[in-house]
C-alpha cells in the first residue's frame, strides 16, 4: 500500500491570492462600469528591454542550425552566464566569485525550496513572520521543526537573533516580500555573526536586490565579512528584468561553506546534477544580456518606473499619517491598516475599488497590516492613491 506524505496535510491551505481573486472576480461581475484597479500583484508589467528579447529571438533561430544547435548543457549552468554574473557582482558589490560557486537555475523559488535537500530533517528552521510562503511550506512538507521569528512595527519587521535563539538554518529576505523592510549593514552583520558563533546556515533571499537605491544598504549578503562561511544567496531574473514567465534564476554557495567537512557547494552540485537538467540554454543567452552594463542600464529604466510608484504610495501614507515599511528600496510597501486586514482588503475593494493583500495571509505578525504592490502604471497608482486618501482621510 503506497504511504503518502502525510506533512502534505499539515499544510494550510493557500486561501491568499484564490480569495483576493474571488472576491475581485465577483465584484467586477457584480459592478461593470467599477473597474478594479490592482495592487495586489506581485508579477511584473513591463515586457522584456527588446536586448533580451532579440538575444532570446537570435538564440532560438540558431537552435535550428548545425552552428548554433545546443543540446543538454551543464546543469549547474553555461559559463558565459556565471561569469556575466560574477562580473555584474564584482562591479556592483566589489563582491569576488567564482564561476563555480554561481548555479544557474530557473527561478529562486524552486533553488529556495529545493535547497533544503542538503540538510537533515532534524534540523529546526527559524523563518521570520510575516514571510514569503515558500519558505515556511517547503520546510513543513519535510515534517521539518519550525521556530518563528516576528517582524513588527518595533523592529521595522526586520526581526534580528537573540540570546538563546535556537535554530540551524534561517531564511531572510532583504528587501523583505511582503514587508519592503530591507536589512542594513550592521544588522545583516548581527546575522552572520550569530550564524558563525552558533554553527547556523543562513539563506539569504535577494530577489529584490535591484530595488534597492540607498548606497549604504547592502545589496548582497556576501558584502558581509564571514558570510563566505555561513550563507547561501538566492536571486532571480523576475523581477531585476521582468523574467517572470522566462524563468531564469541563481544560487550562489561559496566554497568555503563546509559543514562537518563537507562542502555545500559540492553537494549542491551533486543534487543539481542528479535532479536538474539544466536552464534553458535560450534563456541563458537573454539572460546573459541583462548583466551586461548597457542590459542592466536599461532594466533599471524598468524598475525606476515601479519605484515611482512606490514612491507615490509612500507619500500618501506620509500625507495620512499612517506607519509603513518598504515602499523605498523596494517594490512592496506594508503598512498598518488599523483594523482587520481581511476587513480593510473589503473595505478597499467595496468602497474605492483599489484591490491589494492583506497581511495576515503572510503569517500571525501580519494581521492589522496591508501589502500594495508597485507593479502597476502611474495612471492607476496615482488614481488608486487619490481614491486611498479620500477615503482614509474620511
Ligand atoms: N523570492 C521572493 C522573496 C519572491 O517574492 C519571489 C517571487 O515573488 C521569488 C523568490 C520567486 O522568484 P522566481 O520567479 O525567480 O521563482
Amino acid at each position: 500500500m503506497v504511504k503518502l506524505n502525510d506533512n502534505f496535510f499539515k499544510l494550510k491551505e493557500s486561501y491568499l491570492f484564490s480569495t483576493t481573486a474571488r472576491k475581485i472576480r465577483e465584484y467586477s461581475a457584480a459592478f461593470p462600469d467599477k473597474p478594479v484597479i490592482r495592487m495586489g500583484i506581485g508579477d511584473v508589467t513591463i515586457p522584456l528591454i527588446p536586448e533580451v528579447a532579440d538575444a532570446i529571438a537570435e538564440a532560438g533561430k540558431g537552435m535550428a542550425t548545425k552552428e548554433g544547435f545546443h543540446g543538454y548543457g551543464d546543469e549547474q549552468g553555461a559559463a558565459f552566464l556565471q561569469d556575466a554574473i560574477a562580473a555584474y557582482y564584482l562591479r556592483k558589490d566589489g563582491v569576488a566569485l567564482k564561476r563555480q560557486e554561481i548555479f544557474i537555475s530557473d527561478g529562486a523559488k524552486s533553488d529556495v525550496a529545493n535547497f533544503t535537500d542538503l540538510f537533515s530533517d532534524d534540523n529546526v528552521i527559524v523563518i521570520p513572520d510575516p514571510v514569503y510562503p515558500v519558505y515556511l511550506d517547503s520546510n513543513m512538507m519535510l515534517g521539518r521543526k519550525i521556530v518563528f521569528i516576528d517582524g513588527n512595527r518595533e523592529n521595522g519587521f526586520l526581526p534580528m537573533p537573540y540570546e538563546g535563539l535556537e535554530g540551524d538554518i534561517v531564511y531572510l529576505c532583504s528587501p523583505n516580500n511582503p514587508t519592503g523592510a530591507v536589512y542594513n549593514r550592521e544588522q545583516l552583520k548581527t546575522w552572520v555573526d550569530f550564524a558563525n558563533k552558533n554553527g547556523m546556515i543562513i539563506l539569504f533571499d535577494a530577489a529584490y536586490e535591484c530595488f534597492i537605491g540607498d548606497e549604504t544598504l547592502p545589496h548582497s549578503i556576501f558584502e558581509i565579512e564571514g558570510a563566505r562561511k555561513c550563507a547561501v544567496e538566492f536571486c532571480s531574473l523576475s523581477k531585476t528584468a521582468g523574467f517572470t514567465g522566462t524563468r531564469c534564476g541563481y544560487t550562489i554557495v561559496p566554497e568555503e561553506l563546509v559543514i562537518d567537512g563537507h562542502s555545500l557547494n559540492k553537494m549542491w552540485l551533486r543534487r543539481q546534477t542528479t535532479k536538474y537538467n539544466g536552464t534553458s540554454y535560450v534563456v541563458q543567452k537573454g539572460a546573459e544580456v541583462v548583466f551586461t552594463e548597457k542590459g542592466m542600464a536599461e532594466c533599471m529604466k524598468n524598475i525606476a518606473y515601479y519605484k515611482e510608484n512606490a514612491k507615490i504610495m509612500a507619500k500618501t501614507l506620509d500625507e495620512l499619517g499612517i506607519w509603513y515599511s518598504g515602499g523605498v528600496n523596494s517594490p512592496y510597501i506594508w503598512f498598518e491598516c488599523g483594523m482587520d486586514s481581511w476587513q480593510f482588503f473589503d473595505m478597499l475593494l467595496n468602497e474605492i475599488q483599489v484591490a491589494g493583500t492583506p497581511g495576515s495571509g503572510f503569517g500571525k505578525c501580519g494581521e492589522g497590516y496591508f501589502r500594495l504592490t508597485a507593479f502597476n502604471t502611474h495612471e492607476n497608482t496615482l488614481e488608486a492613491m487619490k481614491r486611498f486618501k479620500k477615503l482614509l482621510a474620511k
